[in-house]
């Protein structure tokens, strides 16, 4: 179990997911670089969170910009939207009759990606709302703002224990302060931080090993 003061921002396990570089860079050295993605998603999200604190249409229930915990993870963060539903299983909310099945949905600005970045973020939160409202978060949702459609994730065991291990490996890299080194890939493409990584210039030979050649070929 961690202490409050030791817990790490939820949002870094899809950082952590995507690249443990770009993680270490944003988190541990605290570098941050915006870009068109980036300026996007916080648009998004500041939207998302702003429509209401929390609204009710028909049998839903919606409370958006949730704060959520864990202390089993050591994370903690927000939850773009967590709607409830009216189900005998559920959990009672404060000034509404009956029961209510908490469903977390995060808001994301392009379309789906190849990988399970997005799926284990959402699993963390249903993971904190577990631990917080004594209560099962079998499935939630993905929106993707570029195909204006819902992608429905089930908590399964095989991706809760992807995020058990994703945020005790971020502990321990976050525990040492380590920034691995560049290891590219295509997914830099779409990475904020490129320019800061420097990837090709990381990956050139370093001055002093070059001015060492020239030298001893020189007269
Ligand atoms: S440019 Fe590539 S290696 Fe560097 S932080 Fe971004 S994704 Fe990671």
């Amino acid at each position: 179990m961690f202490d409050e003061e030791d817990y790490l921002p939820l949002s870094g396990l899809q950082h952590f997911a995507f690249c443990r570089r770009q993680w270490a860079l944003i988190h541990v050295e605290q570098a941050w670089a915006e870009n068109l993605r980036t300026v996007e998603g916080a648009l998004l999200h500041e939207r998302v969170h702003d429509l209401a604190q929390s609204e009710t249409r028909g049998e839903v229930r919606t409370v958006r910009g949730m704060a959520v915990s864990s202390r089993a993870l050591g994370l903690s963060g927000q939850c773009d939207a967590v709607e409830f539903y009216r189900a005998q299983e559920g959990i009672p909310l404060r000034g509404r009759e009956g029961r209510w099945q908490p469903y977390p949905v995060e808001y994301k600005r392009g379309k789906p990606k190849t990988g399970d970045c997005d799926a284990l973020q959402l699993c963390a939160q249903a993971m904190c709302l577990e631990e917080m409202l004594a209560c099962a978060v079998p499935e939630g949702a993905l929106f993707y703002w570029e195909i204006r459609r819902r992608q429905s994730v089930v908590f399964d065991e095989t991706l809760r224990q992807q995020v058990r291990e994703t945020s005790r490996e971020m502990h321990e890299a976050y525990r040492r302060r380590y920034t691995p080194k560049v290891k590219t890939g295509a997914f830099c493409k779409q990475c904020s931080l490129r320019e800061l990584c420097l990837p090709k210039l990381c990956k050139s030979r370093p001055v002093a090993e070059y001015i060492a050649r020239e030298c001893e070929g020189s007269p």
